[in-house]
């Protein structure tokens, strides 16, 4: 139950769905836990208030704001003197169907879904890595999706982006080797959170939940054991491993 004691955790988007399950999961095996998140204060501090342990934290950061990443990162060396974990979870869906949005909508979906989900992500990797490449140890798992490799029709920014998350992180993985940093990917399909709820319901639910032999979308929980997973020591021949957690709904070998 200790696996993590006392290992330093940053989960970005940690207020709720994915992210919150990941900071559960870290506090109740030891970890000390720092939460980011972008407008939801009270469900922060609650968490933060229920999870096991102590020394945890949680404050606001938008990982689009110029100049964040770099204060997330020093916030945290000054106040634990160390990061030995960094999961980029953050992340944003909004629908641009090609053929129902105007131009300018389209434009600032791509925008703003890039520099949610790759550009802020790409940030802190650079600031955690430099503190983790000081001290020869570190690990960074980052959330992508299974839309990176299946498509999203509806949402092209958002596939675009998780491929470039699987594509960045593949790229870490060979640079910081040499430094004994592992990067690795958790790249889920449909999930029940606020981000899938507005999919999952009535018709369209069921459809997504049949793309599953087992007919049903993932759970917070699942993927939190599987960022766990790599996170364990141990598991460092892993490195640039993109693990899918998608009820076999999307194979590819
Ligand atoms: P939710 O929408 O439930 O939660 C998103 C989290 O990210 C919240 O904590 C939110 O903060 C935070 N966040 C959003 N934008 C920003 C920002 N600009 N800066 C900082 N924090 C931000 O999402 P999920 O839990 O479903 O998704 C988590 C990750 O998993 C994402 O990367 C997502 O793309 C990925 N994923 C999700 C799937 C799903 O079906 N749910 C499937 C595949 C991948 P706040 O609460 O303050 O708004």
């Amino acid at each position: 139950m200790h696996e993590f004691k006392k290992k330093i955790v940053l989960i970005t988007g940690g207020s709720r769905g994915i992210g919150k399950a990941i900071a559960q999961a870290f506090a109740l095996h030891g970890a000390y836990v720092v939460i980011t998140y972008k407008k939801q204060k009270d469900q922060a501090e609650e968490l933060i208030a229920s999870l096991p342990g102590r020394n945890h934290i949680c404050f606001q950061s938008d990982v689009t704001i110029d100049g964040e990443a770099e204060f997330v990162i020093t916030k945290i060396i000054d106040k634990f003197g160390a990061l030995d974990i960094v999961i980029n979870n953050a992340g944003m869906y909004i629908n641009h169907p090609i053929s129902k949005i105007a131009f300018n909508d389209w434009k600032v979906a791509w925008s703003s879904t890039l520099e949610t989900n790759l550009i802020g992500p790409a940030n802190i990797c650079y600031h955690a890595a430099k503190h983790m490449m000081s001290v020869k140890q570190g690990k960074i798992i980052n959330i992508s999706s299974r839309g990176a490799n299946r498509g999203e029709p509806d949402a092209p920014a958002y596939g675009a982006s998780k491929a470039g998350i699987n594509a960045m992180s593949q790229s870490l993985a060979i640079a910081l080797a040499p430094y004994n940093i592992f990067v690795g990917v958790v790249a889920p399909g449909f999930v029940e959170t606020d981000m899938a709820a507005s999919s999952l319901i009535g018709e369209q639910g069921k459809a997504i939940r049949n793309q599953s032999p087992m007919q049903r979308v993932g759970k917070p929980e699942e993927i939190a054991k599987a960022v766990l997973m790599l996170s364990i020591d141990g598991m460092d021949y892993a490195t640039g491993a993109i693990i899918d957690l998608n009820g076999a709904s999307y194979l590819r070998s």
